[in-house]
């Protein structure tokens, strides 16, 4: 049977008449009878595919930028090298072993008051943004070793990432998230007249990854909706410190001392302290979904009520009022009855 081959190559150009360096980085084979499975690439060999291109992509970028800083970019003078620090480059299409140049930093420049040495290439943690933001997107949808395992799955990512690393990728960039000042933002003026917002506040509780000294832990996440549709979303976890980083929280979203608030929230008295506490002024809404679940708890209480007696009124009646209740507070119909089963 005949033998159809591809052979992959990359040809580097590097500008300024270097010659070209060609290489091969795969060798595909398939017999030319084709079925589903052996038409076009494979999961493997397109993960071999992209790592190949990466690491020669990788390296020749990293020698380049070590000729790049030879000379001071001030007095032209060459910098003594002082050697190469090894270094891994982790990125979505592989792990790239690398061996960075360092230099001793120029005498015009240290007498200015610049380090004693540098890297050709400097490389925050060694981890591309994009695998630090991709990696942090799918940690927040699932747990860090489905992370692990669906990362693995579809790209070449090497290494021993474990749940450990995904956990610790991910909280360096919610800590860099946190920090940051939408761009172009002022610091607050805490008198400034702002338009009115809409603030959207809940709680809920999450498995705490320590058993001590509680299993589950509370947190609160919320939304600042402003009038031209921007929104501003924040969270944190329920402890002492809730009034502050509530205040904290809707003052950077733009909210100040006399911005006109409307708070939703579902009721819970926890929640109610904090708008009180934070934004006194604010009116409070108990949202309908909370609501309607509440009428759904009574309701079911009601037909409990109904099913373990032969009275008719009992059947009847409970489930007629809370219906009837409903209704009128959905349409603005309120009255003392009305309030009076919504206490009860
Ligand atoms: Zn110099």
């Amino acid at each position: 049977m005949q033998k159809l081959v591809w052979r992959v190559k990359i040809v580097t150009d590097l500008g300024d008449g270097a010659p070209e360096i060609d290489v091969e980085v795969a060798r595909l084979e398939r017999d030319e009878l084709a079925v589903p499975e052996t038409l076009g690439l494979s999961l493997a060999e397109g993960k071999r595919l992209v790592a190949a291109i990466q690491t020669e992509m990788v390296r020749a970028q990293a020698a380049t930028m070590g000729e790049r800083f030879r000379c001071c970019a001030h007095c032209g003078s060459d910098l003594p090298s002082k050697g190469y620090r090894s270094v891994t480059f982790r990125s979505l299409f592989g792990d790239v072993p690398l061996r960075v140049r360092r230099f001793a930093n120029c005498q015009c420049r240290v007498s200015a008051g610049e380090p004693r040495s540098f890297s050709a290439l400097t490389l925050e943690g060694g981890l591309a943004p994009e695998l630090a933001y991709v990696t942090a997107k799918f940690a927040a949808l699932a747990p860090f070793a489905k992370v692990v395992d669906l990362l693995a799955e579809l790209l070449p990512v090497g290494g021993a990432v474990n749940g450990c690393t995904v956990r610790n990728r991910t909280r360096r960039v919610g800590e860099r998230i946190a920090r940051l000042r939408p761009e172009g933002e002022a610091d607050p003026d805490i008198d400034a007249v702002t338009p009115a917002v809409v603030i959207g506040l809940d709680g809920g509780y999450l498995r705490s990854r320590h058993r001590r000294p509680e299993r589950n832990f509370e947190v609160i996440a919320g939304k600042v909706l402003n009038l031209d549709g921007s929104q501003h979303r924040f969270a944190f976890a329920r402890n002492g410190n809730s009034a502050s980083e509530f205040a904290n929280a809707v003052v950077s979203a733009g909210v100040r001392l006399g911005t006109p608030a409307t708070v939703l929230c579902d009721g819970d008295s926890g929640l109610w302290k904090l708008q009180r506490q934070v934004m006194p002024e604010a009116t409070l809404v108990l949202d309908w979904f909370h609501i309607a679940m509440r009428f759904e708890h009574a309701l079911q209480a009601a037909r409990g009520l109904g099913a373990e007696t032969s009275s008719d009124y009992l059947q009847g009646h409970p489930i007629h009022e809370l219906e009837r209740a409903k209704w009128r507070l959905w349409h603005g119909r309120s009255s003392a009855h009305v309030l009076g089963a919504w206490r009860g």
